[in-house]
C-alpha cells in the first residue's frame, strides 16, 4: 500500500460491531467480562481501547513500522523511551533540541542517575567519540526547532548499530510523509501528534511507533505500567487528522517553499532557515532523507532588532501569534522572547536564536493571502 492510500487506510478495518466506516468513539474505562478473564480483547481502558488501538495500528502503518504506542503528550511518549533505560546508563542528545524534551532530560531524569550527553550532530565520528559502555540511547530530532539542522539519520543509525545502542528520533517536524526514519536504521520514532499528525490544533498527543517486537512489548508494559495514554475522543480526532496528512503535507511544503523564497528576496531580511536552499549546509542530506522541505521557516531581520520583530509579530493578521506548530492555520513565533526566553540570551544566541528570529508555521491557506499578510507586516 502507499504512504497516500496508508494515511486513510492503513492498519484500519470497519467496526466490527455495526460496520461503522469511522472507528466510533468508545468512551468507556471498562468492558464487559461473562466470566473472569472471559472478554473481547479488552478489559480496561489505560491498557486498551478500540478507539485508541485504531489510532495506534495507523501510527504503525504509517511509519512503516510494526507496533503503535499513543500517550497523552509528546513528551508523556519521551518520557516511556527514557524510561527503557536504568540509573548508570547514558544517552547521546542532540544539542539542539525541542526545550520540552531537554527540560525532561536535565531536569527529570538526570535526577534518576541517567547521564545526557548534548552534542552537535553534524558528523557520526563525533557522536561515536561520545559513545562508552554506559551508552545506552541516541536521541536525534530533525529538522530541528527553530533553526531547522538537519541531522543524517542514517549515518547515526550506523554508529548505533555498530555499538548495540538505541535510536529514537523526534519525527514531528517531518511526518512519515516527507522522512521515515525506520527505514533509515531508526528502532524508535517518536511523535508530538499534537502539532502535524493531529494537524487541527485541537489535541496534544505522543506516539512511538517501533518495528521490533522485544522494544514494543516493554514500551507497552511502561506505557500500561505508567498510564499515560490518551482518551479516545483525542484518539479518534487524531485518526481522522491523519487521513488527510499527505494533502495537507503536500501544501505546508508549497507554501513553505513559497514563503522561504519570498523571504530570501525580501531587502530587509537577513537570513532564512529552510532545508530547501541549496545553501543551506545540511541541504544534501536533507534532499537525501526527505520527500520535500516542509511547512516550518525562520528567518532574522536585517539589524537583528528585538522590538522591530515583536512589531512584525504583533502586526501579522492571518498568521496567529502562538505557540506549537503543525496545524492548517499559519503561526509565528519569536523564540527569544517566548519558547526560549527562559535561556541566557549568550546561550540562546550560540545557537543562533538572536532577538530578531522569528519561527513560521506555515499552514494551508492561500499562499497570496500570506504573503500579502508579511509583506504588509514587515513593511
Ligand atoms: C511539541 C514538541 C514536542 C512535545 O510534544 P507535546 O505534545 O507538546 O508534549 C516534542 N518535540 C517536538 C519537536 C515538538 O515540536
Amino acid at each position: 500500500m502507499k504512504f497516500n492510500t496508508k494515511t486513510i487506510h492503513g492498519g484500519q478495518q470497519h467496526d466490527l460491531a455495526y460496520g461503522a466506516v469511522m472507528p466510533p468513539i468508545y468512551q468507556t474505562s471498562t468492558y464487559a467480562q461473562t466470566t473472569p478473564g472471559g472478554h473481547k480483547g479488552f478489559e480496561y481502558s489505560r491498557t486498551h481501547n478500540p478507539t485508541r488501538q485504531a489510532l495506534e495500528n495507523a501510527f504503525a502503518s504509517i511509519e512503516n513500522g510494526k507496533h503503535g504506542l499513543a500517550f497523552g503528550s509528546g513528551l508523556a511518549a519521551i518520557d516511556a523511551v527514557i524510561k527503557l533505560l536504568s540509573p548508570g546508563d547514558e544517552v547521546i542528545s542532540t544539542n539542539d533540541l525541542y526545550g520540552g524534551t531537554y527540560r525532561l532530560f536535565t531536569k527529570v531524569f538526570e535526577g534518576f542517575g541517567i547521564k545526557f550527553h548534548f552534542i552537535g550532530m553534524e558528523n557520526a565520528e563525533k557522536i561515536e567519540s561520545y559513545v562508552n559502555e554506559n551508552t545506552k540511547l541516541i536521541w536525534v530530532e530533525t529538522p530541528t526547532n527553530p533553526m531547522m539542522n538537519i541531522i543524517d539519520i542514517e549515518a547515526v543509525s550506523k554508529v548505533a548499530k555498530k555499538h548495540n545502542v538505541l535510536l529514537a528520533v523526534d519525527n514531528t517536524f517531518a511526518t512519515p510523509y516527507l522522512q521515515r526514519p525506520l527505514d533509515l536504521g531508526a528502532d524508535i520514532v517518536m511523535h508530538s501528534a499534537t502539532k502535524y499528525m493531529g494537524g487541527h490544533s485541537d489535541v496534544v498527543m505522543g506516539a512511538l511507533i517501533v518495528k521490533d517486537d522485544v522494544i514494543a512489548e516493554k514500551l507497552y508494559f511502561i506505557q500500561n505500567a505508567s498510564g499515560a495514554v490518551c482518551g479516545p475522543m483525542d484518539s479518534f480526532l487524531v485518526l481522522r487528522g491523519i487521513k488527510t496528512l499527505h494533502i495537507r503535507m503536500q501544501r505546508h511544503s508549497e507554501n513553505g517553499k513559497a514563503i522561504a523564497e519570498y523571504l530570501a528576496k525580501h531587502p530587509k531580511i537577513e537570513k532564512v532557515y529552510w532545508p530547501g536552499f541549496e545553501n543551506h549546509p545540511n541541504h544534501e542530506v536533507a534532499k537525501r532523507q526527505m520527500d520535500d522541505f516542509g511547512g516550518m521557516v525562520s528567518f532574522v531581520t536585517k539589524g537583528n532588532n528585538y522590538d522591530e520583530a515583536i512589531k512584525i509579530v504583533e502586526n501579522l493578521k492571518i498568521f496567529t501569534l502562538a505557540e506549537s506548530l503543525g496545524g492548517v492555520e499559519s503561526l509565528a513565533g519569536h523564540p527569544a522572547s517566548m519558547t526560549h526566553a527562559s535561556i541566557p540570551k549568550e546561550e540562546r544566541e550560540k545557537t543562533g536564536v538572536v532577538d530578531s528570529l522569528i519561527r513560521l508555521s506555515v499552514g494551508i491557506e492561500d499562499i497570496d493571502d500570506l504573503i500579502h499578510d508579511l509583506e504588509q507586516a514587515i513593511g
